[in-house]
């Protein structure tokens, strides 16, 4: 009898709030649309492609508007259909079955996901009582490991691992693949970019999808030494980055002004959300635990009522993201965020 293998089976599907909600706080996505020229200009180069063709396969004008925005070497850039792809392709090519991955918990899901469908044994390093990580306990996990994968700035937490940290275990462990995923490190710096030539065991991740505000193009990276980059190249699948989304990243990656402009305001309306979240965490204790100071572009809210809060916010209208112990609500718009506050504050007054 044909069997599918467990693995398989036992996934549940990826579960994004689905539906129509005035307020989307919930996917960590940028709240800026392109301004319309960009969108324009996008349009016409768009009619430009020759449908017929297949894409460059090594993305080379993405690559390179990449390279130049941060400022490193195109020869270290691997693109992918979204960093998911990335850390899927890593997971499964540069580790064997059987091997160990290490993740640190709470930390982005998928990773541990990728890892089983690839029959790698995870080992799973717990974060201290603060939400940080416990470094002398990462450190000594890697020992026995073949490769870490963890997010700093971290989803869903908020909470940042200086570079001078990130560095200690990259040279602690340098039998082992330190994966950083620095899918938020716009929002912050502490970035081990340009870390990938010095250090052989280092792949950084990085992603268009939040502080580029292209989650619908698709198109994340790897970065690491030429020599690895050459391989990563040469084992992914050779059009994994349409023709169409290469042009839109391609196009938005050199407009340095608009990103700046655009993830400085971020910076500035997640701070405001985060006062005000301190704020009601202050006059209602019992209810909000603690609300972590972020390094992102969402905040983290511990809570022992995340459940019956995210209920009655969806209720209103308002989609944020649910966990057991906690909310995850990005910023938005000035106008989002005070339909947020002021609904949060209904919820939170003891009728
Ligand atoms: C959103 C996110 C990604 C995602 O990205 P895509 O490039 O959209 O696939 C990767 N890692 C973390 C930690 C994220 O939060």
């Amino acid at each position: 009898m044909f069997r599918l293998p467990e693995k398989l089976t036992k996934l549940k599907p990826y579960d994004p709030i689905t539906g129509s909600y005035a307020v989307r706080l919930d996917a960590n996505e940028s709240y800026f649309d392109l301004p319309q020229v960009l969108k324009a200009k996008i349009a016409d180069q768009i009619e430009q492609i020759s449908f017929n063709r297949y894409p460059d396969p090594v993305a080379t004008e993405v690559i390179e508007a990449f390279a130049d925005y941060y400022d490193i070497a195109p020869d270290c850039v691997t693109a992918g259909n979204g960093s998911d792809e990335i850390i899927t392709l890593l997971l499964g090519t540069f580790m064997a079955k059987g091997q160990t991955l290490v993740t640190v918990s709470p930390d982005f899901s998928m990773y541990g996901v990728y890892a089983s469908l690839s029959e790698i044994n995870v080992v799973t390093v717990q974060k201290k009582e603060n939400l940080q990580i416990d470094m002398d306990a990462l450190i000594s996990a890697c020992q026995k490991a073949n490769a870490v994968v963890f997010s700093n700035p971290c989803n869903p937490t908020s909470l940042g691992i200086p570079r001078s940290e990130v560095i200690r275990l990259i040279e602690s462990a340098p039998d082992c693949m330190i994966i950083v995923d620095e899918a938020y490190m716009d929002f912050w710096d502490e970035s081990v970019l340009d870390l990938v030539t010095k250090y052989e065991n280092l792949v950084v991740l990085r992603t268009c999808s939040k502080a580029i505000g292209l989650a619908a193009a698709r198109m994340g990276f790897a970065v690491m030494d030429p020599y690895k980059t050459g391989l990563l190249r040469a084992a992914k699948s050779p059009y994994n980055c349409d023709a169409i989304s290469q042009k839109i990243c391609a196009t938005v990656l050199r407009e340095k002004q608009i990103l700046q402009h655009c993830r400085d305001e971020i910076i500035v309306q997640t701070q405001r959300l985060y006062t005000a979240a301190v704020e009601l965490a202050q006059r209602y204790p019992d209810l909000l635990e603690t609300v972590y100071a972020p390094r992102t572009n969402f905040i983290f809210i511990k809570t022992a009522y995340a459940k019956e809060i995210f209920e009655q916010l969806q209720a209103a209208g308002i989609a944020v993201r649910c966990f057991p112990h906690g909310l995850r609500i990005c910023a938005g718009t000035r106008r989002e965020q005070t339909l947020l506050i002021s609904e949060l504050e209904q919820i939170l007054q003891p009728k």
